[in-house]
């Protein structure tokens, strides 16, 4: 994913417009417009006051997600994304909603959890500038999420 995608999809996620992001930032609303028409690319000062303002890193705004939920699917991009082990140490694996304190919070089947992504389709279509019906998206799930770790030994045995 490049700079511009993760400053435009950043900026929807806060629900902010141009301007609102702009002023946050004491940029003019062109600069933000030219970072998201990928006519410029904000430099590295720019981008660590962004990082600091939104509380995302920088590795994020370059395109990198500090990882991606094995239950879920959702991109982790900052620390306070990220459940918690038993122990309290943050989860490498999983993302908040789905799992804190060492445990999963919903004991739910890959069936439900495609489910309830498709509830949230319209505003998954619009962060990401897609138009995926309900079948379509549901077959991207089906192929998408059984490729996580939590699903992957689920069903069946586990290869020994
Ligand atoms: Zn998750």
């Amino acid at each position: 994913m490049e700079t511009r995608n993760t400053i435009l999809k950043l900026r929807k996620h806060l629900n902010l417009s141009q301007n609102e992001f702009a002023e946050k930032l004491s940029v003019t609303r062109q600069a933000v417009s030219r970072w998201e028409n990928g006519e410029t690319v904000p430099n590295i000062d720019t981008l660590k006051l962004i990082a600091e303002t939104f509380d995302v890193s920088v590795d994020f705004l370059l395109g990198c997600a500090i990882g991606q939920c094995q239950s879920c699917g959702m991109l982790l991009v900052k620390s306070g994304d990220k459940g918690t082990e038993s122990d309290g140490r943050k989860s490498e694996e999983y993302c908040v909603f789905c799992y804190q304190h060492g445990q999963f919070t919903q004991d739910i089947s890959i069936e439900e959890l495609i489910e309830r992504n498709l509830q949230d389709l319209d505003s998954w279509n619009q962060e990401n500038g897609l138009h995926l019906t309900e079948q379509e998206a549901r077959a991207e799930l089906q192929k998408f999420l059984p490729t996580l770790k939590r699903w992957r030994t689920k069903d069946g045995e586990e290869e020994k």
